[in-house]
């Protein structure tokens, strides 16, 4: 497996390997779980060639959350090479945004509701990373979660809108046995408070907002951003953000068109 810090390096790595190959992109901010092994292995499946983009994306952050969040890129470097990776771009700040950017992406009516309410500029971060790593690495298919359901509506707009030549593959959350959705976000969770947390899983499987609404509402230690219903092209889901004590969570579940 390569580590490639800068754009011309992994532009280098990936030179002799494109001819007659699919390359395949996952995009992660790091701190592995199986939710992102998921994606490595759904990517190594569908293509001959892997890479992994390995990017704390500031753009996307408030401030306060980008300095909290968890890091620990030699850990995920072992785990992305036995996982199959062939390629890691991991680079710094610097490299994504030189002094004197000044180019944004906004994809306008997808990224309004649910996290856009609360997260304002959160997706234009996001598209924004996407698009640059889409033109960096110009991968044949890249792998997004499903756990973030309207960042996938987000880039797929984005993909439709821009005429990118790629398609974007969507794989299913992966759980603990406690239901809750794997997220880097999780290890900042005292035991009582995963216990709390376990609530948000609970109250989606009703699949019904209202009721997801009650229960969440009614629960000790969580305070409840929204539960709201959603479509997004095919896919109807409930969808939900939850605070359990300094942690932000999000999860949902698809009410209709496919996936888990
Ligand atoms: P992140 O590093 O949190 O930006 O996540 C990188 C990718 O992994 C995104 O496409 C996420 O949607 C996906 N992902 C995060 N958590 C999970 C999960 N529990 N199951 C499946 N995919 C996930």
């Amino acid at each position: 497996m390569r580590v490639a810090r800068t754009i011309e390096a992994v532009r280098a790595e990936l030179a002799p390997r494109r001819t007659g190959r699919t390359i395949g992109l996952v995009p992660t901010m790091g701190a592995y779980h199986d939710g992102h092994l998921a994606l490595f292995d759904a990517a190594r499946q569908a293509c001959d060639v892997v890479v992994a983009s390995l990017f704390v994306n500031p753009a996307q952050f408030a401030a306060a959350d980008l300095a909290s969040y968890p890091r620990d890129e030699g850990r995920d470097l072992e785990l992305a090479r036995a996982r199959g990776v062939d390629v890691v771009f991991a680079p710094p700040v610097e490299e994504i945004y030189p002094p004197g950017f000044q180019t944004w992406v906004e994809v306008e009516e997808v990224s309004r509701e649910l996290e856009g309410v609360h997260r304002p500029g959160h997706f234009r971060g996001v598209a924004t990373v996407c698009l640059k790593l889409f033109a960096i690495v110009r991968p044949d298919l890249a792998f997004f979660g499903q756990k973030d359901a309207q960042q996938v509506a987000v880039v797929k707009q984005l993909v439709r809108d821009l005429a990118l030549e790629l398609e974007i593959r969507v794989v299913p959350t992966v759980r603990d046995a406690d239901g809750l959705a794997l997220s880097s976000r999780n290890v900042h969770l005292s035991p009582a408070e995963r216990a709390v947390a376990a609530a948000l899983p609970r109250a989606l499987a009703t699949r019904s907002a209202e009721r997801a609404r009650q229960l969440l509402a009614a629960q000790d230690g969580l305070e409840l951003e929204y539960v709201e219903e959603a479509r997004f092209d095919e896919r109807r889901i409930l969808a939900a953000a939850v605070r359990v004590g300094s942690t932000r969570l999000i999860d949902n579940v698809v009410l209709e068109g496919g996936l888990s």
